[in-house]
């Protein structure tokens, strides 16, 4: 396994739709493999691919790291949004636009189809914390940022502290 680089704000491949993954083979476990370790290591709650530059739909999420465990991993392959219900605001960062954290209004409940890993179709049914982490990895395979969601009025405020981070990541 191996840690991957995690791409910033201002790579072009943030605000790209991501590719369907079309045949699970060793090379998609390898990259779930080193997206785990990448994600665990930063360490974060959720990785999508596009975030370590690779521009297909893999998403990776472990909500037990907010207290310091890795036991709930969770990967998948091609998710999909089935059913969304409520709206709830909570406070989200991105290991791709590190330092900002600000509230965004998700769904409180989804419903997501996908492929495990090993090629088997799976439907995760989540709730709050689990879903926003899940609505926020899928978000990055259409390449939407959370700060994408955030009212244009509280984007204006962030500008200048987005703009240092994409300068930083071009650097
Ligand atoms: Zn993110």
């Amino acid at each position: 396994m191996a840690t991957l680089r995690i791409v910033k704000y201002g790579d072009p491949i943030l605000s790209k739709v991501a590719r369907p993954v079309e045949k699970i083979d060793g090379e998609i476990s390898r990259v779930v493999n080193d997206m785990f370790e990448t994600m665990y290591a930063a360490p974060g709650v959720g990785l999508a691919a596009p975030q370590v530059g690779i521009p297909l739909r893999i998403v990776v999420l472990d909500e037990s790291v907010r207290e310091g465990r890795k036991d709930r991993p969770i990967a998948l392959i091609n998710p999909v949004i089935k059913r969304s219900s409520g709206l709830i605001a909570a406070v989200e960062g991105c290991l791709s636009i590190p330092g900002i954290y600000e509230l965004v209004e998700r769904a409180k409940e989804v419903v997501v189809e996908g492929l495990t890993p090993e090629g088997e179709e799976v439907t995760v049914e989540a709730k709050d914390m689990l879903a926003r982490i899940l609505q926020h990895e899928i978000d990055h395979l259409d390449g939407i940022l959370f700060v994408d969601r955030l009212p244009p009025s509280r984007r204006m405020m962030l500008r200048r502290d987005l703009e240092r981070i994409r300068r930083g990541s071009i650097e």
